[in-house]
């Protein structure tokens, strides 16, 4: 199935914007106010100039220099005003308006230039509306000569900035979504090129790790599960095969009547038996594979452990008692959350074990109860044990220690697996304690549900 997934270019595009959007902005911010700053101090140090070139030519020529100024046009305007503030001369202004003959004591800049011999301002004028920068300076006669001109405020500078920014702006953009493009076609390519049957051999970027570490483990989980499978489809093959020789072996020398009338039931016997062994085998077959597909009916009830064991132990005292193994059954009442079918057999399988690999007259105990970790069911006996170096594979399927013992006591190296099956199944642990000649003790924790 398709899912809907977003693109690895898409985000990157989306940050590249984020980052372009938050650079563009501040640096647009930084640069209006240090582009005001910089148009300001230049106003600052031309006005200063005019203001010093105006005093020394009223030095020379006196007051009436003002005058002939009126007649340039310039774009400063000048007063002078006199120490209580009134105004002695106004130029032209250079936006037009009238000159002014209000009392001027209360500028910043004429009150420091009275005190100081210098001032200046910068304030917006209510008649201009706009911003204005004041220099004042005291003359000889103990006037003020004040020179001003309009200065860029920060939003026009700002404004005058806008059209290279915005150029700016649109060729980044335009070349961050390239860029993107271009960047995620050269990530993606050595992804798309990577060898996924040897995914550790790719020489590829390091933060693909545990992907590639993940996939080299799924190939080798399926490998084994593939080998598993054709181990065991050739291993059902033979086990098939033997019993089928045996019965078309035996049905062949009855059909060739070389068998004696007398004979007859020990050929018919051995006939059944080889049947009878057949279709234990298939059982535990169909059993297997529907554990291993988990094809179950996972319908999970409240088992009592205790009550299916005692059912179970008296399931099999034909074959006890057939061997003369004792059987006892010691514990509580135990409750389990799982699948009745499948418990019952791991059981089943555990007990006929103890009494299968039994000696003559032995002993199986089991024990069902409640430990602290969570139900338990320990089935204990004194029969043949199993060596130390076999004890690990025992759970294999066909897996048995010996061969010809296991058959001729019915088995079919299936019971362990199946219960191995069944424990992964319910999140059981299976626990064996086996000393050869002494006996075997096999015990299923249930996890606490
Ligand atoms: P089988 O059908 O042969 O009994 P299982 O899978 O049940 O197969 O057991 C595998 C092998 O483990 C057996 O063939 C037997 O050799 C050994 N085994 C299992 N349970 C016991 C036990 N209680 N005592 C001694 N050997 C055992």
């Amino acid at each position: 199935m398709k899912k809907n997934r977003t693109s690895i270019r898409w985000k990157i595009q989306k940050s590249m914007m984020v980052i372009l959007a938050v650079t563009l902005v501040l640096s647009y911010a930084i640069l209006s106010v240090i582009l005001y700053n910089r148009n300001l101090s230049l106003l600052q140090a031309e006005l200063t100039q005019e203001a010093k070139y105006i005093r020394t030519a009223i030095n020379i020529s006196g007051t009436e220099y003002l005058e002939q100024m009126d007649m340039v046009e310039v774009e400063t305007r000048v007063t002078q005003i006199d120490v209580d503030g009134s105004v002695l001369y106004d130029s032209r202004r250079p936006d037009g308006t009238e000159s002014t003959t209000e009392n001027h004591a209360g500028r910043k800049e004429v009150k420091d230039a009275l005190a100081k011999g210098s001032g200046e301002d910068v304030r917006r004028s209510a008649t201009v509306g706009k911003d204005m920068y004041y220099y004042a300076l005291l003359l000889e006669d103990g006037s003020v000569l004040r020179v001003s001109k309009v200065a860029d405020s920060l939003v026009s500078t700002a404004m005058a900035l806008f059209p290279v920014m915005g150029t700016l702006a649109v060729l980044m953009v335009l070349f961050a979504l390239l860029l993107a493009r271009w960047q995620t076609a050269r990530l993606i390519k050595p992804i798309n090129a990577l060898d996924l049957e040897q995914p550790l051999e790719n020489e590829v970027y390091e933060e693909l790790n545990p992907l590639l570490v993940a996939i080299d483990k799924q190939n080798k989980e399926k490998e084994a599960v593939s080998n598993m499978r054709k181990e065991f489809s050739a291993n059902v093959s033979h086990e098939l095969k033997t019993p089928l020789t045996s019965i078309s072996g035996y049905a062949e020398i009855m059909k060739n009547g070389m068998v004696r009338p007398d004979d007859m039931p020990l050929f018919s016997e051995r006939i059944y038996k080889e049947a009878r062994r057949l279709i234990t085998l298939v059982e535990d077959i169909i059993k297997l594979s529907k554990l291993d597909e988990e094809s179950v009916e996972l319908e999970k009830e409240d088992v009592n452990l205790y009550d299916l064991t005692r059912e179970i132990i008296s399931r099999l005292s034909p074959q006890a008692s057939q061997k003369d193994v004792r059987m006892e059954l010691s514990g509580e009442p135990v409750y389990y959350n799982g699948i009745r079918q499948i418990l019952d057999e791991m059981i089943y399988n555990v007990c006929e074990n103890a009494v299968k690999y039994n000696n003559e007259g032995g002993r199986v105990t089991v024990w069902v109860g409640n430990t602290l970790d969570g139900p338990k069911v320990s089935v204990s006996d004194n029969g043949i044990g199993i060596p130390k170096e076999h004890q690990e594979r025992i759970f294999e399927r066909f897996y048995r220690v010996d061969k010809s013992h296991s058959k001729e006591r019915g088995g079919t190296g299936l019971g362990l697996s199946i219960v191995k099956h069944g424990a992964l199944l319910h999140g059981a642990k299976v626990n064996v304690e086996s000393e050869p000649g002494k006996g075997t003790k096999i015990e299923m924790m249930f996890a606490k549900g």
